[in-house]
């Protein structure tokens, strides 16, 4: 079968005034000029990239005391228009994936029990011995089937979209603890497996997985471990939970599991990418990038222990768009501080269309963030002004520690 051409993500587009791209088009009909307000108002190209995004996440809560019932998706979609960084034609409005999409990889009788308890409210004996639906880690909540099928939907949706290349952000995904039959940690579907699968049924063989969340990807691992042609590379906090992805672990050969220590700064961050993640990715030479950008690996977060600012992620996300890959698709994933996560995961919007993020944001933008609340966490009791003002956090730099050098060390001589 002849192969299709595949241009990468920063090729120079293509003008053609005759007809307007879209999705499936062959990039022949790549129009120009994306991002001058002036002329992608009218035109559509593939080569710029794609929010998915869905109102569903603006109200949706998993309790009030649960540590996802602050706003996150909303904020960022707020906070991109605010800035003039998100033009209607840039913007993808989620599908909610039906059952028949969600049992490529979970169980039938899984997805039958998200519905019937959505529709009941309530969750049996059985339901939380056999799916952990119904504890207090994966509660039941208003939209407990239709919210993780709007975020694997959109996710599903990117791996069909990517066919041809291009670059897609759906922030409601990152679900990356799900498991087959069961909820885990937060997440009821894992679309991050959904949408590796969505590339693979495009013809989209060779998948580098990036994870920069402060959680190891458990449920990807089950979904993705022992496949030689997906490159999984996780950093993450030592021996926070789930406990998983020990450096020893390799999940049957093809993944690099880099536990970092408590307080992981930026030079640690800068040098775990150069050292391993560039290096990995681009000797791997993948035909697409998914890239998961947890929010909760950041100094402010409250579940985790690391010390980075928003700056890291970012320099990650350049460092793999520097690789050029042939498609690239970032998801969102944890984040419990809703200022932190408004902050970065819009700055990653940034970044993807080559904004830089102004020292102080405007009043609109500004509005946004003073909207926020984090009531029942300290950290909501007195915000400090500049996370109001600004998207950058000031850089957390500081010694590269030998436990780090050392775990890199080890990742390396595999
Ligand atoms: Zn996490």
């Amino acid at each position: 079968m002849k192969q299709r051409q595949v241009l990468p993500v920063h090729a120079k587009p293509q003008i053609n005034f005759k007809e307007k791209g879209g999705f499936g088009r062959p990039f022949s009909f790549w129009v120009y000029m994306c991002g001058n307000p002036l002329t992608v108002r009218y035109v559509i190209s593939m080569q710029c990239p794609r929010f998915i995004g869905h109102e569903i996440f603006r109200h949706s809560s998993y309790g009030r005391w649960h540590p996802l019932r602050v706003p996150r998706v909303s904020t960022v979609k707020d906070l991109s228009r605010a800035l003039g960084w998100l033009p209607p034609e840039q913007f993808i409005t989620s599908p909610r994936a039906k059952p028949a999409a969600l049992t490529q990889w979970h169980t039938p009788d899984y997805i039958a029990a998200l519905q019937r308890i959505e529709a009941d409210q309530t969750a049996s004996e059985q339901d939380r011995k056999r799916h952990d639906i119904g504890s207090v880690t994966n509660p039941v909540f208003g939209e407990i089937f239709r919210r993780p099928a709007t975020a694997a939907g959109g996710s599903i949706l990117a791996g069909e979209l990517l066919r041809e290349g291009g670059v897609i952000y759906n922030p409601a995904g990152g679900t990356h603890h799900g498991m087959p039959d069961r909820a885990n940690g937060f997440c009821y579907l894992n679309d991050p497996v959904l949408a590796m699968l969505s590339l693979r049924h495009q013809g989209v063989r060779r998948i580098a997985y990036i994870d920069i969340d402060a959680h190891h990807p458990d449920g990807v691992e089950v979904g993705f471990g022992g496949d030689p042609d997906c490159l999984m590379i996780s950093v993450h906090e030592d021996r926070l939970w789930p406990r998983t992805g020990q450096i020893e672990n390799d999940a049957g050969g093809n993944a690099l599991n880099l536990p970092v220590p408590r307080g992981f700064n930026d030079s640690e961050m800068a040098f775990v990418r150069e050292a391993l993640i560039v290096p990995r990715v681009q000797a791997f030479q993948p035909d697409a990038i998914v890239f998961l950008c947890g929010a909760d690996a950041v100094e402010e977060d409250p579940l985790s222990h690391l010390s980075l600012s928003n700056n890291a992620h970012w320099d990650v996300l350049r460092a793999l768009m520097a690789l050029s890959p042939p498609r690239l698709l970032v998801l969102g994933g944890g984040g419990y501080n809703p200022w932190s996560v408004g902050r970065l995961w819009t700055g990653i919007w940034g970044v993807l269309n080559g904004y830089e993020a102004p020292e102080v944001l405007p009043p609109d933008a500004q509005a946004v963030l003073r909207a926020l609340r984090f009531d029942g966490n300290r950290r909501g009791k007195n915000p400090p002004e500049h996370w109001f003002t600004t998207l950058r956090d000031a850089p957390r730099e500081g010694v590269v520690r030998d436990a780090v050098k050392e775990s890199v060390d080890v990742l390396l001589k595999r």
